[in-house]
């Protein structure tokens, strides 16, 4: 397994693990001093900013923007909003071209408006990937579908393990032309006894765009806002990464952490140190 010990290159930071509270300028240069090499911006950093000069700050600094987070939903409650929701992710992709990102983050949603019909969301993220697939190619911005834990099946996604992602990616992209792939987000997908396959199965077609990390609280306290930090949880953390590294997976390793009431109460250089002690020691 790779070393991450002062291995800049290999250390991300998604900027929601700080909870979103400093412009993007100063998590960027926090970030590159505590020996991050990459960065993972949210469209919500960049709103009302100009992107190209975002852009320029990020790369004097030295880090690379291995994703862009994340998709409008996909399923609307209507005809008229779904089309709006695909410009939507269109013009994001254009974002994510101007930052130089590796990939853009699909987050695909599911069920709107009281409906019940899963079957049905499902296949109107599948619609909606299949139409951004061709922006995607031509803008040569991959796209990563990133599987959500069920507990959010009702309303943030009706995707919901690797397996399902990548017989999404065969369906939508048969002949693997290179735009679409998975992120493994541990957080996500720990507890699913099919993992270390669907990785390598993953890997046999060079799908995998991202590894996300961070630690299952027990017992956890919000559906969103309760994910620990690296070591603090019950998540194999370097039992995942061996997976993922034996399949091919040669990108960073990015700490995604949610945590309203704990991380995103305290001093950012302190979460930014802890994170990459964590990260070198426990993942
Ligand atoms: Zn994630």
């Amino acid at each position: 397994m790779r070393t991450l010990e002062k291995n800049s290159a290999l250390l991300s930071l998604n900027t929601a693990t700080l909870g979103h509270r400093s412009p993007l300028e100063k998590v960027v240069d926090a970030a590159a001093r505590k020996g991050f090499g990459s960065i993972v911006p949210w469209r919500r950093d960049l709103e009302g900013r100009s992107v190209e000069m975002l852009a320029r700050h990020i790369r004097d600094a030295g880090l690379n923007v291995n994703a862009l987070c994340r998709s409008t939903y996909f399923p609307q409650p209507t005809p008229e909003l779904r089309k709006e929701a695909l410009e939507d992710n269109k013009r994001a992709l254009e974002t994510a071209a101007i930052l130089g990102a590796d990939c853009y983050v699909l987050v695909v949603g599911s069920l709107t408006g009281g409906s019940k019909d899963l079957a049905g969301a499902r296949q109107q993220v599948k619609d909606g990937v299949s139409e951004l697939l061709d922006t995607a190619e031509k803008l040569g911005m991959p796209l990563a579908l990133e599987p959500l834990h069920p507990m959010t099946a009702g309303d943030r996604s009706c995707l919901n393990t690797l397996g399902q992602a990548l017989s999404w990616c065969d369906e939508l992209d048969p002949n693997n032309r290179g735009y679409l792939g998975v992120a493994v987000d541990v957080y996500h997908l720990w507890w699913d006894e099919g993992l270390e396959q669907d990785i390598a199965r993953a890997g046999m077609k060079n799908r995998i765009l991202g590894f996300h990390v961070s630690d299952w609280l027990v017992p956890t306290l919000d559906l969103v806002t309760d994910r620990g930090m690296m070591g603090d949880g019950v998540i194999d953390l370097p039992g995942i990464r061996r997976w993922v590294e034996k399949a091919g997976y040669e990108g960073p390793v990015e700490v995604e952490i949610f945590s309203s009431e704990n991380w995103w109460q305290r001093d950012e250089e302190q979460v930014l140190e802890t994170c990459i002690d964590r990260m070198t020691r426990l993942c």
